[in-house]
């Protein structure tokens, strides 16, 4: 668990490990449907490693926007390294991009996340060529991030427990699109039925933190 010390984005962080780690096997059996089966373990490797970085790297005050960008930054370099596969620089990337929005900005709102989810959106579309409806993780982001460009006049916490809970219904909705991207793209139709392990994750996360923004 951890430390009661840790910085926001460090505890976000250290939560979405916690959550996603509980559903590790789950992630690989979605993953082995139609991709290679290892979603659960390369992303519960990656965050372990994230948690690491950030917490080396979040100066604080913890009220400071630029502090937890400067984790997620480090955040989501470590993440890429250590976890490999296409999610692995994928999640380096929403992570890293985050921060770097984070570390423009000097104070937290809605509307700051709303504007890191775009920028974070926007660059994981760019780096794997998908687009919204794939199948892939950025079936669960594109809900998040409109969710919460639609509630930016109100409280984070709030809004960001909202959007997540968008989030987890587009996941489990992705059962019922045909992946064209990544690896399972080439396994076709075989996904059919069953969610994306990468939206899956990612709704996770995004759940996991809501409990991290009213420090
Ligand atoms: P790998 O496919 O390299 O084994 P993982 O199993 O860790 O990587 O992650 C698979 C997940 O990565 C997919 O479920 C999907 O959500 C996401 N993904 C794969 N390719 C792309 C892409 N081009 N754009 C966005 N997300 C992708
Ligand atoms: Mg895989
Ligand atoms: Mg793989």
């Amino acid at each position: 668990d951890a430390p009661a010390t840790d910085l926001p984005a460090t505890a976000a962080l250290q939560a979405a490990l916690d959550l996603i780690a509980a559903h590790e096997d789950e992630l690989g059996r979605l993953d082995a449907v139609a991709g290679d089966g290892d979603h659960g373990i390369g992303i519960v490797r990656g965050l372990r490693a994230a948690v690491r970085a950030a917490r080396a790297a979040e100066p604080g005050p913890s009220a400071d926007p630029r502090s937890a960008g400067a984790a997620l930054l480090a955040a989501g370099l470590a993440l890429a390294d250590a976890s490999g596969g296409a999610s692995g620089a994928l999640y380096g990337t929403l992570l890293a991009e985050t921060g770097a929005v984070l570390t423009r900005a000097d104070g937290y709102s809605t509307a700051l996340f709303a504007d890191a989810a775009d920028a974070a959106q926007r660059a994981v579309s760019q780096l794997g060529g998908a687009r919204v409806g794939d199948k892939t993780m950025l079936d669960a982001l594109d809900p998040f991030r409109a969710e919460l460009h639609a509630r930016a006049g109100e409280p984070l916490p709030g809004a960001w427990k909202a959007a997540a809970q968008s989030a987890t219904r587009a996941a489990a909705a992705t059962a019922d699109l045909t992946p064209s991207r990544g690896r399972a793209a080439r396994m076709g139709p075989l996904g059919h039925g069953h969610p994306d392990p990468g939206a899956t994750s990612l709704a996770l996360l995004l759940t996991a933190t809501a409990d991290h923004l009213d420090r």
